[in-house]
């Protein structure tokens, strides 16, 4: 047995009840097919709304894994890339220092590079140490110029750079 709101108060009845037996409301049957059609009309719309609903979910779950995953990755890159080119320059600096004439100090033109070059290198050897591996060419006291070549470690303790032991310079 089905239950139907009675359209005059809204209380549930049953469909096969002459009378609302609230508020005394007459049921036809052409009353009550009329009220069955309309509860058909509204499970319908309400049906269709969910399965929008649950599809509008869906997407957004699915948009927010594609789109989230590669710009971590990226994030993560750029600031591994932006540390190593800070680690790089302060060592430029340090190293500069320890030379006979620092004016006249020359570390390449193109800042680091991969080791794999041969060139000037900033490798992540931990989570916040970075060894710096490279060379330099100035003016020695007599004027010539020779190429030294370095090693060093920085850590990095999320505010300022520490230069871990003293340069290796060679
Ligand atoms: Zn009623």
């Amino acid at each position: 047995m089905a239950l139907i709101c009675c359209p005059e108060c809204r209380k549930r009845i049953s469909e096969t009840a002459d009378s609302c037996p609230k508020c005394g409301y007459q049921l036809t049957p052409e009353i009550i097919s009329e009220i069955r059609k309309k509860n058909r009309r509204a499970l319908k719309t309400l049906g269709m709304l969910t399965a929008f609903f649950i599809l509008a979910i869906f997407l957004a779950i699915f948009v927010a894994a594609i789109s989230e995953t590669p710009d971590a990755a990226t994030k993560g890159k750029n600031l591994l890339s932006f540390r190593k080119q800070l680690v790089w320059t302060i060592s430029k600096d340090i190293i500069k220092k320890s030379l006979k004439s620092p004016s006249t100090a020359y570390f390449g033109k193109g800042g680091f590079y991969p080791k794999q070059h041969g060139g000037n290198c900033v490798t992540c050897v931990d989570d916040d140490i970075y060894s710096v591996k490279g060379w330099v060419d100035s003016q020695n006291s007599f004027g010539a110029i020779v190429r030294t070549r370095f090693l060093l470690k920085m850590k990095y303790d999320g505010k300022t750079w520490e230069l871990l032991e003293t340069p290796l310079m060679e």
